[in-house]
């Protein structure tokens, strides 16, 4: 073997990873403590129906985030659809077409219509310059997203949606623990919905939860929650289950308290990427914007095809083949996918197109390590060299 160089997998080698890295987080607490934690949950007979657990988590949730209330609920997509019911939203709703498919399919079955705002070519968030001039008659809520484990610079778009009368609750899926302005992420607009997604930092499986300091509105999204724990009837349009259970309830209360060694796992894995990669010509490396803390959640960057000598998608499709499961977030973007392509031509977001085609998340999380992702910019590079040869390859 010594001296004959490897071939890259794109080219007929054999994978350099056997098992595939994944780009979600996939932490889950030691089998110990979820058995013993389990073990409790059946003593007790109490599956669901905000049971004790249920309560705990949300105690400590807020308590971790700073905020009068954290509704836990099923899944984000179920706790965004609950918000703009309890925020009463009736029209067209401002957000990005940059997110995950989730956030506008959750306006689409509240009955609202997405109006779909470009974000910026450099932080990849949604500004007020971007939002002010997409703001008329028919806008009844301001809908950002906080990405990459950074934030949009919240408070600026607060001042922009008290000046224009309408609504702003945030998609946070992305920006549990993370910090801004003094304070964590969680108590900015009106509420702030989170994902515990198995891929997010915090991991339920499924479940989310939902924030606020607005004691109303906590009571509204109680009600349509179906939690059995309702103090006051309060009148909400509609109601459904978006329960937490008691299960996911019992992995909330571990991953709180493994959070902050899995962040520092992340930064791990991070730190090898900024450094390997600041030397490839072509690659960028994307920092989360708008945090003093970030989650750390995310390992993104953009590939710049003139320079690096191969797209992005060829990229994806060698590293692939290395069994590197990098993933294009987001592609393509939600402007471009029904029912939003139903009503004729897609609304013109340039730095969202161009993101869209440039950017590529890399592994981290559980499954990944510092070994494994100093591989991962070793065969960047290698693939980088090799663009000749793959150009070839992938035309015969
Ligand atoms: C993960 C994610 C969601 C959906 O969360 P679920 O809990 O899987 O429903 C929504 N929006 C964004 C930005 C996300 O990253």
């Amino acid at each position: 073997m010594a001296g004959a160089p490897r071939s890259l997998a794109v080219l007929g080698g054999s994978p350099a990873f056997a098992t595939e890295l994944p780009v979600g987080q996939m932490y889950f607490p030691p089998w110990e403590a979820y058995e013993e934690a389990f073990r409790a949950l059946f003593d007790r007979e109490y599956y669901t129906n905000h049971g004790p657990m249920a309560r705990e988590a949300e105690a400590r949730l807020a308590e971790v985030l700073d905020v009068e209330h954290a509704l836990c609920v099923t899944n984000a997509t179920i706790g965004l659809m609950m918000a703009a019911k309890a925020l009463d939203l009736r029209g067209r709703v401002i957000t990005p077409a940059f997110t995950f498919v989730a956030t506008a399919q959750a306006l689409t079955w509240a009955g609202l219509e997405p109006v779909f705002c470009d974000v910026s070519r450099t932080t990849h968030q949604m500004t007020p310059d971007l939002v002010a001039p997409l703001l008329d008659d028919s806008i009844t809520a301001i809908h950002p997203v906080n990405l990459w484990g950074g934030t949009c610079g919240p408070s600026a778009l607060e001042a922009l949606a008290r000046a224009g009368g309408v609504h702003l609750y945030f998609d946070s899926a992305q920006a549990f623990g993370c910090r801004t302005e003094g304070r964590p992420v969680g108590s900015f607009g009106a509420l702030e919905v989170f994902s515990f997604h198995a891929t997010k930092i915090l991991g339920t499986g499924e479940g989310a939860c939902i924030t606020t300091n607005d004691g109303d509105l906590a009571e509204r999204l109680r009600n349509i929650r179906s939690s059995y724990d309702i103090r006051s009837r309060v009148a909400v349009p509609v109601t459904t289950n978006g329960r937490f259970s008691e299960a996911q309830a019992v992995l909330c209360l571990l991953s709180l308290d493994e959070y902050e060694g899995r962040r520092r796992h992340n930064i791990s894995i991070r730190d090898v990427y900024r450094a390997g990669l600041a030397d490839v010509p072509g690659i960028d490396w994307c920092e989360p914007s708008g945090v003093e803390t970030s989650n750390e959640q995310y390992a993104v960057c953009e590939v710049h095809a003139e320079v690096f000598a191969i797209s992005r998608n060829v990229l994806l499709q060698s590293l692939k083949a290395e069994g590197v499961n990098v993933r294009r977030y987001f592609y393509p973007g939600v402007h471009r996918v029904p029912p939003y392509t139903d009503g004729g031509e897609a609304p013109s977001l340039p730095n969202t197109d161009h993101l869209c085609d440039t950017v590529l998340q890399l592994p981290l999380g559980a499954l990944v390590t510092p070994r494994d992702a100093d591989r991962i910019v070793e065969l960047i590079n290698e693939i980088h060299a090799g663009a000749e040869a793959i150009a070839h390859r992938l035309r015969s």
